[in-house]
């Protein structure tokens, strides 16, 4: 290749990095400057350059420039920055860009498939460049965030989870393929905007919508094998938990919004109780939402009490209540809930309120995944206070003024008793002369190991005892130097250490499991995650 093609290519080029001796043997004499910089320089300068742009999403596309002009400065800067860049890559920051993918769009990162592709969706995926695909990120752009439907601009998720698997789960960028399904969308404000980019239509449901997808999963497994992990992201709820089921049987699928968040809750919730004492089958917990996050992570802890105590399911599941926006969940209400609710229905009288639940059902644990901002409200929070001596407090709903109340209000309302974790991050709180750092449930701690754990043994099934796996493993990875600022999770900056830790973990039972296919197993499981971690440092070319 010329020399002037390597400079444009995102995989090799680097930029002012190239030596004397690359310049000489690729014939880039001339077109580049005389000087000859580190990797580490570059990082320099672009870390001085991002943090002179006020505006995040100015951030955001300098980050998406650097993407496609220097592959593995991007990727090298994302992880030696991860706690000062996640929120830029991924949120807060992705939604915003999402909301105006339409007008920032200028190359396309991932792969498009709309109603028009269809009977030819095999095609479209054969058009990608690469065929050694080991994670899939899909969405169809309907619920977005916190922002609703995005439609096909929802397209900025899966290529920042995708960079999130790549930094901190080593998975390689060029095995990594976002995709959105375009079946139009319900946002008139996008379907007026004249620099949207996606099909201009109402969504299509039903058979239509589900045809569509049949196709597309079939055209995956028949492209990439049965070892391609399908991650879901970001579907609306009434399609996410249907096509989870449905594909769980013949396809390695994982929806992040569903079991990812009900990973990394158990794992802060077990962490927790490390901190506290107590174990998981002694709490009572009540969500304030009942949608993917509040009944994926109900489920998961229902689970896993039944495998700490060999009870049945059905009666773990009864240590578990729920809240959604018509008040508690309770059997006289069974004909008109969703499936997915179904479940949580237990005997008790109706209850309008979150506050009247939180009074009659005394959880020991209180987790909100309603999306609805300043729900906690202060007698929520004193109620929690007055018969809990250490109450556990989630406010999981994202961004951070959708939180259901802040680190502050958790840690003053309870005179510091709280063990408070949030989704959106908290600064530290001062508080009584100490000091408390809040835990983050992000997701991120769980996705890219878990996806690495997969890819590594060749899993063709995701069972749910691997997410049990991640979840043990990421809450021994939380220390007593943790625990004594009161954070359950560990701080970020050890997160490739981490991944490598539950990917070890998701992959053991894996193998445990029999759904491995990568054999014999390795020896010693997190010495070789380690090992196939995707590292950006610079290659000779000689
Ligand atoms: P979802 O599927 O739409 O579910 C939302 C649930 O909240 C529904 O059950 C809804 O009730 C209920 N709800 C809405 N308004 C309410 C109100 N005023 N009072 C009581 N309940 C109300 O959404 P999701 O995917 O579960 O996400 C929910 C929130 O969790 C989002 O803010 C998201 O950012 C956050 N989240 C956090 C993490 C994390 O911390 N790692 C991970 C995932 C999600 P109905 O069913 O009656 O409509
Ligand atoms: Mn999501």
């Amino acid at each position: 290749a010329s020399g002037y093609t390597l400079l444009r290519d995102p995989h090799h080029n680097k930029g002012l990095a190239f030596t004397e001796k690359e310049r000489d043997a690729h014939y880039l004499r001339g077109l580049l400057p005389p000087a000859v910089v580190s990797q580490e320089l570059q990082i320099k300068k672009i870390m001085h350059n991002l943090r002179q742009y006020q505006v995040p999403l100015q951030r955001y596309m300098a980050m998406m420039d650097l993407q496609e002009r220097n592959e593995r400065l991007f990727y090298k800067l994302l992880i030696d920055n991860v706690e000062e860049l996640l929120p830029v890559v991924y949120t807060p920051t992705v939604g915003e860009a999402c909301q105006k993918y339409g007008s920032i769009f200028r190359q396309p990162q991932g792969l498009y498939v709309s109603l028009r592709d269809k009977g030819r969706v095999l095609e479209v995926l054969r058009n990608w460049p690469h065929r050694d695909i080991q994670v899939i990120c899909v969405t169809d752009g309907e619920r977005i965030l916190g922002l609703g439907d995005l439609g096909c601009q929802g397209m900025g998720i899966p290529v920042g989870k995708l960079a999130l698997y790549t930094a901190l789960g080593g998975v390689r960028p060029s095995a990594c393929l976002p995709i959105t399904i375009d079946v139009g969308t319900n946002n008139e404000k996008l379907l007026n905007d004249e620099f949207y980019i996606g099909l201009r239509q109402k969504r299509a449901t039903g058979e239509e919508y589900d045809e569509l997808m049949e196709e597309f999963m079939a055209a995956v497994k028949q492209i990439y094998g049965e070892k391609v992990l399908i991650q879901f992201e970001d579907f609306a709820n009434h399609n996410a938990f249907d096509l989870l089921e449905k594909y769980s049987k013949s396809h390695l699928v994982f929806n992040d919004d569903i079991q990812g968040t009900a990973s990394v809750v158990l794992a802060g919730l077990l962490a927790a109780l490390k901190m506290v004492g107590g174990t998981l089958a002694e709490q009572t917990y009540l969500f304030l939402g009942a949608g993917e996050a509040g009944t994926g992570i109900a489920e998961l802890i229902a689970l896993e009490i039944s495998k700490q105590t060999k009870a049945p399911i059905e009666e773990c599941r009864k240590k578990v209540w729920l809240v959604d926006s018509k008040g508690l969940i309770v059997d006289s209400r069974t004909n008109s809930l969703q499936p997915f609710k179904k479940p949580w229905a237990h005997e008790h009288e109706p209850l309008g309120t979150l506050y009247d639940a939180v009074q009659s059902i005394k959880p020991t644990v209180l987790i909100g995944t309603s999306g609805v901002g300043r729900t906690f409200a202060k007698e929520v929070v004193e109620a929690m206070a007055s018969f809990n001596e250490r109450p556990i407090i989630f406010s999981l709903s994202n961004p951070t003024s959708h939180s259901e109340c802040t680190a502050e209000q958790a840690y003053t309302w309870t005179q510091g008793r709280a063990v408070f974790a949030s989704g959106s991050p908290f600064a530290p709180v001062e508080y009584d002369g100490k000091t408390f750092v809040p835990g983050q449930s992000n997701n991120a701690y769980i996705f890219p190991g878990l996806g690495l754990g997969l890819v590594i043994s060749g899993a063709v099934r995701v069972h749910e005892d691997l997410l049990l796996a991640a979840s043990a493993a990421l809450a021994d990875q939380a220390t007593d130097e943790n625990f004594v600022k009161g954070s359950i999770f560990p701080p970020f900056t050890n997160i490739r250490k981490i991944s490598a830790h539950i990917a070890a973990a998701v992959a053991a039972k894996a193998y445990e499991l029999g759904l491995a296919t990568r054999l014999p197993p390795p020896r010693d499981l997190v010495k070789y995650a380690e090992s196939c971690m995707y590292t950006p440092v610079y290659r000779n070319y000689r």
